[in-house]
């Protein structure tokens, strides 16, 4: 597996600089994006320090995440116990509480009634993240900027919900300068959000960028990245 080791220092490297150029000095977090990847990839990335992971289907993160949880007498288990996984892609509501059972962050809270259905469901605090389409582009999911607002402070008062933060996916494309408007774009409504004083809001996470474009993402504040192909290679 040494492929894996020296593609994430080479990301751990980049992020680094990134983050050294734009003058921050917290902590990005690094969410390792793991579908189309096998199992003993993710024991491979947990072995060489990544605690966070990131799955986009229920269906394809179940058996893996049921996987890590189910290792015994390994002297990784601890650390298997202790990876969290973030849902990062579209959820339909009758998979909520599948997703409550394998999920200790919910970033792609993208309706209302979702908010309403995790909370209800939810036996336990769960950390959720909104999902908004800040690109301008086409995209099927994720909150309007002006809706966010509305959205933001009647999810602050659901019950064993923490609201915690916004995520965007950015448009695709070669140039990530292009989708550095969309970065700083989110980063603004988070702080407008953050000043309003809405009680119960604080949003600390941005979570944006991916394998093409984290540094420029990293620029402009995230606090989340979310990697897949600069990790694992190209997906199949
Ligand atoms: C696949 C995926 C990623 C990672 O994308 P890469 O280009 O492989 O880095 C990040 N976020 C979401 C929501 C994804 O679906």
């Amino acid at each position: 597996m040494a492929g894996i080791d020296t593609a994430l220092a080479d990301v751990r490297r980049r992020i680094a600089v990134a983050s050294g150029r734009s003058g921050r000095t917290d902590d990005v977090i690094l969410v390792a994006v793991t579908k189309g990847v096998g199992i003993d990839l993710v024991r491979a990335a947990i072995a060489a320090g990544v605690t966070d992971f990131g799955e986009n289907r229920i269906q394809e993160a179940a058996p893996k995440i049921h996987a890590m949880s189910g290792i015994e007498g390994s002297f990784l288990q601890g650390l298997y116990h202790e990876a969290r996984w973030h849902m990062v892609g579209h959820l339909q509501r009758n998979k909520a509480r599948k997703a409550l059972e394998l999920f200790d962050v919910i970033q792609s809270v993208d309706s209302l009634r979702l908010a309403a259905d995790l909370s209800a469901r939810a036996t336990a605090p769960l950390e959720v993240f909104l999902q908004v389409n800040v690109s301008g582009y086409q995209q099927k999911y994720g909150f309007p900027p002006d809706k966010v607002e509305t959205a933001a402070t009647e999810i602050a008062t659901l019950p064993r919900l923490n609201l915690t933060g916004l995520m965007t996916i950015a448009p695709m494309t070669d140039d990530p300068e292009a989708v550095r408007p969309a970065f700083r774009r989110l980063r603004e409504l988070r702080d407008r959000l953050n000043s309003l004083d809405i009680p119960g809001l604080h949003l600390r996470h941005l979570s944006m960028g991916m394998s093409n474009d984290f540094e420029v993402a990293i620029e402009e504040g995230a606090t989340i990245v979310r990697i897949g192909r600069a990790i694992f290679g190209q997906r199949a």
